[in-house]
């Protein structure tokens, strides 16, 4: 079982290298030109919103900022680039959010920074245009098509994809392993199978060498990525699934999550290896993406929403502290205000403790695209919007009512991000860190990413919890 108390997975304190942290440059003075992508003349400051999902997509645009030559700096003054990667679930997301953009406006128009990007949900919301406009931003991507910034930072474009094939990268606290690329659905609104082609797996002990090697290099936290990573099986023949494949890569790494996973090829016993294992992480994603069956045959999910309701069961039995994140679409075309009602009784039913929401926009080339087209296909644009908050106020009902109840335990803390902060950032000089429940805490330390620190939790929001100071040294 995930014990979240008092100590946490001990297997995860044999490994005590650290990381190695992000270097910090200057930045070149007002007038220098940026060099060309690999030179680390250029800087770019990341501010992450909201819930560990953004602090994951953050995660993926951090990786493709590197690629490109940018070197991370903590504050905006410093920054050719910012990128605010935003949550819309509060009441005052976007209130919040504009004053972040008031300021980096000014820094722009005093020529301090150079551009500024909205991701993440404020992004795919409505008021992204106003605010666009409003504050010079140069782009703005949903939480979709987060990889569309590969592009605008000079690398070559990435194909679209829920999971990008970013490798893992040597001596770094965490690293991200890909095990297998394509997919064999078909739903309706993605573009993954026509651009990536069907699933492919990488062998078992090829995967495991990769976990090895990242692990003797310092990596603490291994996540395997995949379309539908649980869709893995072993191209060898030998019968091996998913499950076989994760227990051997916990057996390896000191911290393990997987993303993202399918409810139909989602196996109980995967989920009571969750439960089972020491050193994985208890989190699961599984994207649900409608509770109306209708809707989820629309988009041939391939499920019933009573598949996916006995799926969560057997994971909130097996591991009753974890976390529960899902994805969700609102506004498909054709969805009847019946079937959004569905979707709100399981978002109830399965409580969960963070969602992506997507209100729908056509991918040119899919099925849903031309069902849009379609006269009466299109579900308008105030009513996707109405419904879409409903969605995300209902998630975060349920996941501020779930997140109170670990108000005073005593938690071990993962740190995936060291002190950061900037002269507007409420979490200055606290670091962001996971549970072993997979919860998201900000807690207040000065140990670097990749350490273990112990504090007991002292408020709860939605998104997060609020840890305490920290009790002991950090390990
Ligand atoms: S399972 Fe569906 S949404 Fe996920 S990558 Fe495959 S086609 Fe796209």
């Amino acid at each position: 079982m995930n014990s979240t108390t008092n100590g946490g997975k001990d297997a995860a304190k044999s490994v005590a290298k650290d990381a190695a942290p992000i270097p910090l440059i200057r930045k070149p003075a007002a007038g220098t030109s940026a060099g060309p992508p690999g030179s680390a003349s250029k800087t770019a400051c990341i501010r992450t919103f909201g819930c560990q999902m953004n602090v994951h997509d953050s995660d993926r645009m951090r990786r493709m900022i590197r690629d490109a030559g940018y070197a991370e700096v903590q504050s905006y003054e410093e920054a050719d680039l910012v990128i605010l990667n935003t949550c819309y679930v509060r009441e005052n997301a976007v209130d919040r959010v504009r004053g972040h953009l008031g300021e980096l406006n000014r820094l722009k128009r005093e020529g301090r920074v150079k551009k500024i990007a909205l991701t993440g949900c404020i992004g795919a919301a409505s008021e992204a245009q106003q605010l666009e406009k409003q504050y010079g931003i140069d782009l703005v991507l949903g939480t979709h098509n987060t990889y569309e910034l590969a592009e605008f930072v000079g690398l070559p474009g990435m194909e679209e994809t829920y999971t990008p094939e970013l490798p893992g990268t040597e001596g770094e606290h965490s690293a991200f392993v890909t095990i297998m690329t394509g997919c064999n659905y078909k739903c309706s609104y993605c573009v993954v199978p026509s651009v990536r082609g069907r699933m492919v797996c990488r062998p078992t002990e090829n995967v495991v060498e990769e976990v090895r090697r990242l692990v003797g290099s310092g990596t603490r936290y291994v996540t395997l990525l995949g379309q539908t990573v649980d869709a893995w099986r072993a191209p060898d023949g030998s019968g091996k699934r998913f499950c076989d494949l994760l227990e051997r890569v916990a057996d390896e790494a000191p911290r393990v999550w997987f993303t993202t996973s399918h409810p139909s090829n989602m196996e109980d016993r995967t989920l009571r290896l969750i439960g089972e294992k020491d050193t994985i992480v208890g989190r699961l994603h599984l994207p649900v993406q409608s509770g109306s069956d209708r809707m989820l045959k629309v988009m041939h999910r391939g499920y019933k929403s009573e598949r996916y309701r006995r799926k969560i069961e057997v994971f909130r039995e097996s591991v009753p502290d974890g976390t529960l994140s899902t994805d969700i679409i609102v506004g498909h075309p054709g969805e009847t205000e019946r079937d959004h009602e569905e979707t709100l009784r399981l978002v109830e039913d399965c409580s969960f403790d963070s969602a992506y929401v997507f209100k729908f926009s056509p991918r040119r080339g899919t099925e849903a695209a031309a069902l849009s087209a379609e006269p009466e296909g299109a579900v308008p644009e105030d009513v996707a919007q109405r419904r879409f908050v409903e969605v995300l106020r209902a998630v975060e009902q349920n996941a501020f009512r779930r997140n109170r109840r670990k108000i005073g335990l005593v938690e071990e803390i993962y740190v995936r991000h060291g002190r950061s902060g900037g002269p507007n950032e409420e979490s200055l000089g606290k670091a962001v860190g996971e549970t072993w429940s997979g919860h998201a805490v900000h807690v207040r330390t000065g140990a670097g990413a990749g350490r273990y620190v112990t504090a007991k939790i002292e408020e709860a929001g939605p998104h997060v919890l609020y840890a305490g100071e920290t009790l002991g040294p950090p390990s």
